[in-house]
């Protein structure tokens, strides 16, 4: 039966009370707002609530680091302490889960844009025919300039050799059948597709088996930006086909500003001996690294990418924040939290603010994670200023340029009543 849901705050205090997730949000640290309450924090697309075990995990190794030095490369001799030398495998099984990959496809390495352009180094190789890089025409600055700068390190221009795809005319959303009719209409001058899993500015999900599907037709190389995909959406990222993809570990990942990336390399090519890749010594065969010899064993899995030993106070965060994930059942019940919150959400937005506020994020399910990109459409009322008023109010959200309030209601740490503070609080400021 589906569910019911109504404009009331015992609607919300119902829906809290049967949520078998509600327990997670006392393992998160709440930021207090400038009411000195609690805020109704829905910004996690932008920066993840810190897990109240990210401290216990660093302050572990800071202990470690003062009480054995230089042994603590090889030695975890406390709970929850894990060697340095290795500390990269102590993330991939549970990092894999959480995209839906094989352990040897993902390590965290580096931060998202300079995995972006790692991966290009292998994954992008033009020549005189094929050299064209398809990204969209709003991506992420970020993406943007790494697929631009790289064309340009192999001597091309952006004009000649990158192709960007737009929403039509009038839309907010990328059509996925135009991305797919301008990936065969480069056919073999398509060297490379790099788009986003879900789209940072209209919460979009793109289809990326059919993407992955549509550029290996052609033979392009596919790869994916998950920034914003990564712990909001269950992700099949091997099942996908795509050959690499790299997102960050602070959005719904939880793990804290500038924490170390992820990055994700299909088993097809983890074998292959003919790859161009920037090397390191972090990257080669284990148990030969420390004699200190030249010769480059690539690691047989994506850890060969790996360039110098991990940063493990940037590492152990995301060790605390996987496990929560496994507390909660990892992306499955998740999930199925957060559809329910997108719906009950979906249904006050219609209900409450109906011609005051529209949501440009696709409306079916399939097409969308927990982003909502709000426009504000009552007349006499600016974006920009609904926004402030919102988080003078209390009400943690972001403002993307030029004219949306992006909220994100996260299923580890908000709950049903944060959903309807926001939309109360939103109902008076544009009363
Ligand atoms: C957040 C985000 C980034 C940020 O890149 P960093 O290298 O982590 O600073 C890049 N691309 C997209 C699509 C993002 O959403």
């Amino acid at each position: 039966m589906p569910e019911q849901y109504d404009t009331t705050p015992a609607c919300a205090e119902r829906l809290d009370a049967e949520d078998p997730l509600a327990h997670m949000r006392d393992e998160f640290v709440m930021p207090v707002g400038p009411n000195g309450e609690a805020e109704v924090y829905l910004v996690g697309n932008s920066l993840g609530l810190q897990p109240r075990a990210v401290r216990t995990y660093i302050e572990a190794e800071l202990d470690k680091w003062g009480r054995l030095g230089v042994k603590g490369h090889t030695e975890a001799d406390r709970e929850p302490t894990f060697p340095w030398e290795s500390y990269e495998e102590s993330l991939n099984h549970q990092m894999a889960a959480v995209v839906g990959a094989e352990p040897e496809e993902v390590v965290v390495m580096n931060g998202l844009t300079v995995n972006l352009h790692l991966l290009m180094t292998t994954f992008y190789r033009p020549t005189q025919e094929r050299f064209k890089v398809l990204i969209e025409e709003h991506a992420f600055p970020s993406d943007h300039f790494a697929a631009a700068s790289q064309v340009r390190h192999h001597g091309r221009s952006a004009e000649e050799a990158l192709v960007t795809v737009s929403p039509r005319p009038g839309e907010d959303l990328l059509n996925a059948e135009d991305l797919m009719a301008a990936i065969a209409e480069q056919g073999d001058e398509l060297a490379l597709v790099l788009l986003p899993g879900v789209h940072y500015y209209t919460g979009q999900v793109l289809p990326l088996a059919d993407l992955a599907d549509a550029a290996h037709r052609v033979g392009a190389m596919v790869g994916f930006d998950l920034a914003h995909a990564v712990g909001n959406i269950p992700l099949g990222l091997h099942d996908s086909g795509a050959d690499f993809a790299a997102w960050c570990t602070y959005k719904y990942l939880n793990s804290g500003p500038g924490a170390t990336a992820g990055c994700f390399v299909n088993q097809r090519h983890l074998e292959r001996t003919d790859l161009n890749r920037f090397e390191g010594w972090w990257g080669t065969d284990k148990a030969t690294r420390f004699q200190m010899d030249t010769v480059f064993n690539p690691i047989p899995t994506v850890e060969a990418w790996q360039l110098s030993n991990p940063p493990v106070f940037s590492m152990a965060p995301i060790r605390a924040s996987l496990e929560v994930f496994e507390r909660a059942g990892g992306m499955g019940p998740l999930r199925e939290k957060s559809e329910k919150q997108i719906a009950y959400l979906d249904h006050l937005l219609d209900e409450v603010l109906a011609g005051r506020v529209e949501s440009i994020t696709p409306r079916p399910l399939t097409e969308r994670g927990c982003q909502f990109s709000l426009r504000v459409t009552a007349d006499g009322y600016a974006g920009r200023g609904v926004f402030d008023a919102l988080e003078a109010t209390g009400v943690a959200c972001d403002w993307r340029h030029p004219d949306v309030i992006r909220i994100a209601p996260v299923p580890l740490y908000n709950s049903f009543a944060d959903i309807h503070r926001f939309v109360q609080v939103l109902d008076g400021i544009l009363s």
